[in-house]
């Protein structure tokens, strides 16, 4: 048997993607001795700010990908939309983790419905749609509402169309422009709630305590952990995360965003391979946070503990809030355990994640309060 790589602090880490997240993976990979390379076909990017070295080409830049992994130990991911192909040719010459595969399946939303109900994986019905004869066919099948998706480079509900009854199909589908899509079943879901597991080289998993997620305009607003669920829901809800996480032999980290319905049951909305959004409190509030838990993962290193330190609350900051000019930071710091994360992105637009805040509370009651009204204070101006 061939052992696996492990990868001790002094590795370099390569991270695809500039975003956010890779950003969060760097700092996570700095405080624990780790070198991150970042690759993004732009410059500046929040990865590359804290990278030790950025490098900006196209993920289809075959020459670029090659010389990025001869220059990395193992190779991991921000987002899941990097091409395959690209991924293969970075195999030849470092290690990847999680596997091309696994981006594979995640990177298309009917790859992905397909294998999680393959894996026995409970989701939404849905049905594959290219064409309009197709959409009205599985409107009939599925009924109203229900939501057309398109089946690949979807996220925050982009390529997202709602279909009631009275909904013009032709228009619908028109606005789709012949991509191909699925159209699910409409969830009339209780809460939110996401799961983020964490699977080593060894098969070993941990999973963190269950998120609920209450989301604005389809961009993730606020995350409360622990969610306020039964400890039946929040084990079926782990179990399923990990059931996923096993199913794509995953050596990574994997958020898995579910449906909690009002007769209990569970449903997988999607996954990502990757630290995700509502894993956010776990940098202030957990004993290991996901980017530490994601390097350990791809390292091959022992899992950290997911302990949750306090009930905690995490609203994001999108670009709407520099609307009327700069955020009030010191009024919102005025609340001494209120934590504030800012992604170092110069252009504030409307919908763009531009940071978060976290709040920690002895209840979590008092944790949302205090995160609110953080959020509040940033753009109270002059009141
Ligand atoms: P997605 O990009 O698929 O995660 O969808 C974004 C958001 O749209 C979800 O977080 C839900 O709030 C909502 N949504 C997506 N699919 C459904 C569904 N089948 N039924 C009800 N709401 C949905």
């Amino acid at each position: 048997m061939t052992a696996v790589p492990v990868f001790l602090p002094g590795s370099t880490i390569g991270v695809m993607g500039g975003g956010q997240l890779g950003r969060m993976l760097g700092l996570a990979a700095r405080r624990m001795g780790y070198q991150l390379h970042s690759f993004s076909p732009e410059r500046g990017t929040p990865a590359g700010q804290v990278a030790d070295l950025e490098v900006c080409a196209q993920y289809s830049d075959e020459e670029a990908v090659r010389t990025f992994a001869k220059g990395i130990d193992v190779l991991t991911f921000e987002f899941e939309n990097v091409p395959v192909e690209s991924i293969e040719w970075a195999a030849q010459h470092c290690v990847v983790r999680p596997a091309g595969r696994v981006l594979e399946v995640c990177q298309h939303r009917l790859r992905e419905k397909t294998f999680l109900k393959a894996a026995g994986l409970p989701l939404p019905e849905f049905v594959p749609v290219e064409s309009l004869a197709q959409l009205e066919a599985a409107v009939a099948q599925l009924g109203t509402p229900a939501v057309l998706k398109t089946a690949a480079f979807g996220y925050d509900g982009k390529g997202q169309r709602k279909i009631l009854k009275d909904s013009d199909l032709a228009e619908v589908w028109s606005s789709f422009a012949g991509q191909a899509a699925v159209l699910e079943a409409w969830v009339p879901f209780e809460r939110e709630l996401s799961v983020l597991v964490a699977r080593g080289t060894d098969g070993a998993t941990v999973t963190y305590p269950v998120c609920e997620n209450v989301h604005s305009n389809h961009i993730l607003d606020l995350t409360l952990v622990p969610a306020r669920i039964t400890d039946t829901a929040a084990e079926a809800a782990s179990a399923i995360a990990v059931k996923a996480a096993h199913a794509l032999e995953l050596t990574g980290l994997l958020a898995v965003e579910l449906f909690l319905l009002p007769d209990s049951t569970i449903l997988v909305n999607e996954l990502a391979p990757r630290p995700h959004n509502s894993g956010h409190f776990s940098l202030d509030a957990a004993m290991t946070n996901q980017f530490e838990q994601q390097l350990r993962a791809v390292c091959g290193l022992p899992l950290g503990s997911t302990e949750l330190l306090r009930p905690c609350a995490m609203a994001n900051l999108l670009g709407d809030a520099w609307e009327g000019g700069e955020p009030d930071w010191a009024a919102a710091l005025g609340l001494p355990s209120v934590k504030l994360h800012l992604y170092g992105k110069k252009e504030a637009r409307t919908g763009r994640k531009m940071g978060h805040l976290v709040a920690m509370g002895a209840t979590l009651e008092a944790a949302e309060a205090l995160v609110r009204d953080a959020q509040a204070r940033l753009t109270k101006r002059g009141a």
